[in-house]
């Protein structure tokens, strides 16, 4: 399989190279050459694969043999998952009627981002020990600097996916102050030697905006051998295919349906969505034949997805903070979704592209398409795809919003069920957005309209939320109730060693000063 750029000028990338560059050359993001098809028989051979057997299956379509054998693929699978604390990696909930919840929060940190970075760190230090082979002399050993900005998730999974590998660094920057206590702790008690953290006086969009300009700047790029791990990597969203089929067979089996058989039952996968990565690997997963019946893009008040998938106009909001709003769901706290343009693509060549044109350059055109489209939503604010493109996206896909207070009613409805035979389930704010959406999108949910809601975070993570939708519950003991859903991991975890360099401003001379420094030990 080779990977081509979402801007139709770049062909014939390798799969390493993809992951490596992050970034194709014409500003565009990689995309498979095709679209590869499970095989016609999967539905029974695939269906009764341990997690771990089903990524071998998936991930071996769209990365060749002869990039990546086979046996080394099961090796480097089986080391991503084995520091997972769930046997099923990622175990079906199943909550009422009709609604499972799909538990990616059982990897390292927590939050569902692991999945893709346990797997993407392994895969980094693959390609470095490959290109390494035989090469003694220090200096000469081929070395990836990962530089990434985080305001909380991305950066403690790449912090434990990337610690401690081989002739890779990675630091981390993140606005003091500005990230939740946990996170930040989860990040700056790693003491690997290749990690470091720093910590940054200003927002977000500051340490963002530094890191941008560091990948910009070319001599740097070359003496470090940048690498990022953000959203838009491939292999993120490679990775996290493989839950909605493993997914989809644990549905199967606990509704004791036999895979492949005639039963006809509707299934909705509900999507707590940010930059669009999670849900893109759904579509993937869908468009490889997995019969799922509809995407839900589930958004809090950040919902210009939301919106497009209502209009077919994609228009950044504005307002202060550069147009993000503030929610309890702050993973998802986005004015615009870089992996948007991967499905973009599809959309445009399926739909925006004139019938009457060739097969073979079908996908230069809607590359441009795509081009023209991103050029307007930087210097226009927006743009719109018109209804034909709008049509094609509704066939798979559904959106909805949910605004805080929602989300703080769903997580109490959850945790305390009017009927009594449900059990409590306490969810994070994140996957009542997902759970929420559904519940208003979706007129029906029962034993034939099915709805997996995926929820990615555990509600420990984001405690400060699950404690204001259960404090004011009457008669409810929130610190009873908490205690025995925090996991004993979290134990200790605020006093622990830290490790980490403050820089007093926004500047990106001085992070230039610390990555020396570092690397220079
Ligand atoms: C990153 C993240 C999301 C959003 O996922 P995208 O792939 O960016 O859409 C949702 N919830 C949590 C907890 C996250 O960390």
């Amino acid at each position: 399989m080779q990977y081509k750029s979402t801007r139709g000028k770049a062909n014939n990338y390798t799969f390493e190279q993809a992951v490596l560059a992050g970034l194709s050359p014409d500003g565009g993001l990689f995309i498979p050459q095709s679209i590869p098809q499970a095989p016609a028989d999967f539905l029974t051979k695939w269906a009764s694969l341990s997690f771990q057997e089903l990524a071998l299956e998936v991930l071996s379509l769209y990365i060749d043999q002869t990039e990546i054998p086979r046996q080394d693929l099961k090796e480097l699978v089986d080391r991503s998952y084995s520091t997972f604390r769930h046997k099923d990696i990622t175990p079906l909930h199943h909550v009422k009627d009709g609604l499972y919840i799909l538990e990616l929060f059982h990897g390292p940190t927590f939050a569902f981002k692991d999945v893709a970075l346990q797997f993407v760190g392994n895969l980094f230090e693959y390609f470095l020990k490959r290109k390494n082979a035989g090469i003694e002399n220090k200096a000469d050993r081929h070395k990836i600097t990962v530089v990434g900005a985080t305001s909380g998730d991305t950066g403690s999974a790449a912090i434990y996916g990337l610690r401690n590998k081989q002739d890779l660094d990675v630091f981390i920057l993140f606005p003091t102050g500005r990230v939740s206590p946990i996170q930040e702790a989860q990040m700056t008690t790693v003491l690997d030697a290749n990690v470091h953290n720093v910590s940054v006086k200003g927002t977000f969009d500051d340490c963002q905006d530094i890191v941008k300009g560091l990948f910009a700047n070319k001599d740097f790029m070359a003496k470090y051998n940048l690498g990022a791990v953000n959203s838009i990597n491939w292999a993120r969203i490679l990775a996290q295919t493989v839950y909605y089929f493993h997914s989809y067979f644990s549905l199967l089996r606990s509704l004791n349906i036999t895979p492949g058989s005639e039963k006809k039952i509707h299934i909705t996968y509900s999507v707590p969505t940010g930059n669009f990565g999670d849900i893109l690997a759904g579509y993937y997963a869908h468009q490889m034949g997995l019969p799922t019946d509809k995407l839900l893009v589930a958004t809090n008040a950040n919902d210009i997805l939301y919106r497009f998938f209502c209009s077919g106009v994609c228009e950044k909001s504005v307002g202060e903070d550069g147009g993000v709003h503030e929610t309890l769901s702050p993973a998802m706290d986005i004015v615009v979704s870089s992996n948007f343009e991967r499905l973009l693509f599809y959309l445009a060549r399926d739909a925006a592209v004139d019938a009457q044109v060739p097969e073979a350059e079908k996908d230069v055109k809607a590359g441009e398409i795509v081009n023209n489209w991103m050029v307007d939503l930087k210097q226009k604010g927006r743009f719109d795809t018109g209804a034909q493109v709008l049509a094609e996206a509704k066939k798979i896909f559904d959106a909805g919003h949910v605004s805080d207070q929602e989300t703080c009613d769903t997580i109490r409805s959850y945790s305390h069920p009017r009927n009594p035979s449900q059990a409590p389930y306490v969810m994070d704010p994140h996957t009542a957005v997902g759970v929420k959406a559904a519940e208003t999108v979706i007129p029906k949910i029962d034993s034939q309209n099915i709805v997996i809601s995926l929820s990615t975070a555990h509600p420990a993570k984001f405690s400060d939320a699950v404690e204001k939708a259960l404090k004011d519950q009457e008669g409810v003991v929130f610190e009873e109730f908490f205690k025995t859903v925090l996991p004993k991991e979290f134990d200790g975890l605020m006093t622990a060693e830290r490790r980490v360099t403050l820089i007093p401003r926004a500047d990106e001379a001085l992070v230039i000063e610390v990555i020396d420094k570092e690397l220079s030990k």
